[in-house]
């Protein structure tokens, strides 16, 4: 069978990364925007880092600190326009998955004039201004893929927009930016990580070479396994030394390099209605539903769980049910109507062509059910 394997970004991984390749930005400008949410980025050193490197390349730049957690078009829209107002050649976008996301749609809108239903249809020319990442949290792997996840309130979903002109041309991921990140937020982007790793495993468009990097990942996030269980208990990031902040980057990384491959399945389809409706984050989201999608794949191609639990040092599915609830708790209340409407809406998506075993909308019902009972 053929396949195809294609990641352009220029990786940069370790402590003080942009220090040591500061001269890597010159090449793409003298003017840049710094895209961010509001906060974090000003207390975990990553911005400052920034700024020194584009001050010793004498690159000007301008800050655009407005991204929210899971970014609005209409947040892209206004950091486009200021884009073009200053005529800006590329964007450094600083953050979670939310701001590398929005300063991937910004770099497109900053290129072309379209409309919001243009951007989410991906009805656009492939041409975008370029974007340097630097991920401070370790789950999305968005500094390594071609899409970006947008609220789309016009189907009241999340959309991908995707194209491959949006990936990133260079990756920073130094891990001590993440030193900081709380319990909850570690745990979670972790298993988004995690899901999409298991998720490209699960995909039609799966390869040898996609593969290896998920199982890759997948061991990484199971020697952090102890650690993550005992922040959970002791509910400090105490635990969390470099070692483990590094593993979880790495993971982290090597899972956007899988579905930048394979795409995500159903698991991240049918999360997208409980991040929507529901304001459940997007990785307890995957965590909470993983289960229940392995058990379906169990009955009609077991060799891919194995697949899956083997890295995890697993043996059973019920080992990994009991794992995710271990640190995500107890999952939060779905009523009957909500589960019937969040399965239409996720058997209409493009996710559901990637998955090996398509489940019927009726098996997205009870995967619903028998995770939300
Ligand atoms: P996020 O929404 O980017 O950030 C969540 C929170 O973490 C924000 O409050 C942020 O604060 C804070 N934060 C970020 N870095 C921090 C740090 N180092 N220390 C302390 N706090 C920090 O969360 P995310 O889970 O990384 O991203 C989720 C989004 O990514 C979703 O929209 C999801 O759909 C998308 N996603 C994209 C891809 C892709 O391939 N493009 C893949 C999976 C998921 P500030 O706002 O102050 O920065
Ligand atoms: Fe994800």
């Amino acid at each position: 069978m053929s396949y195809k394997y294609y990641m352009p970004t220029k990786i940069v991984f370790g402590q003080d990364c942009i220090q040591e390749y500061s001269g890597l930005f010159s090449a793409y400008g003298k003017k840049a925007m710094i895209v961010s949410g509001k906060h974090s980025s000003k207390t975990n050193g990553s911005q400052e880092d920034v700024t020194r490197a584009l001050e010793k390349q004498n690159i000007e730049y301008i800050i655009f600190d407005k991204v929210m957690s899971h970014p609005t078009t209409n947040c892209c829209y206004d950091g486009a326009k200021i884009a073009k107002e200053v005529g800006i050649d590329f964007i450094v976008a600083i953050g979670g998955g939310s701001p590398m996301d929005a300063a991937k749609a910004i770099a497109l809108l900053a290129k072309q004039e379209i409309s919001q239903k243009q951007l989410l249809q991906g009805e656009f020319e492939h041409r975008a201004l370029p974007v340097i990442a630097v991920p401070t949290t370790a789950g999305t792997g968005s500094e390594v893929t071609q899409y970006a996840i947008l609220t789309n309130d016009l189907i009241e979903s999340k959309t991908g927009v995707a194209s491959e002109v949006i990936f990133p041309k260079i990756a920073f991921v130094d891990p001590k930016y993440m030193r900081d990140l709380s319990v909850e937020i570690t745990i979670n982007t972790a298993i988004d990580a995690l899901s999409h790793a298991i998720e490209g495993i699960l995909s039609v468009r799966s390869s040898v070479l996609s593969d290896t990097l998920a199982q890759e990942s997948i061991e990484l996030f199971s020697r952090c396994i102890q650690s993550l269980g005992e922040a959970k208990a002791r509910n400090s990031i105490g635990v969390f030394n470099d070692t483990i902040r590094d593993m979880l980057a790495k993971c982290s990384t090597l899972a956007g390099m899988v579905i930048a491959q394979t795409g995500t399945t159903v698991v991240h389809a049918m999360g997208y209605s409980l991040t929507y409706f529901k304001a459940i984050d997007h990785g307890r989201a995957n965590g909470l539903l993983l289960a229940q999608y392995l058990e379906l794949v169990n009955e009609k191609e077991p060799e891919l769980v194995d697949k899956i639990l083997h890295p995890m040092g697993l043996k059973t599915i019920q080992a990994f049910r009991e794992l995710m609830n271990t640190l995500l708790g107890e999952p939060e209340t779905v009523t009957i109507e909500e589960i019937e409407r969040f399965s239409e809406k996720a058997v209409n998506t493009g996710n559901m062509n990637n998955c090996r075993v398509r489940p019927t909308q009726e098996e997205v019902v009870n995967m619903f059910k028998v995770t939300f009972k």
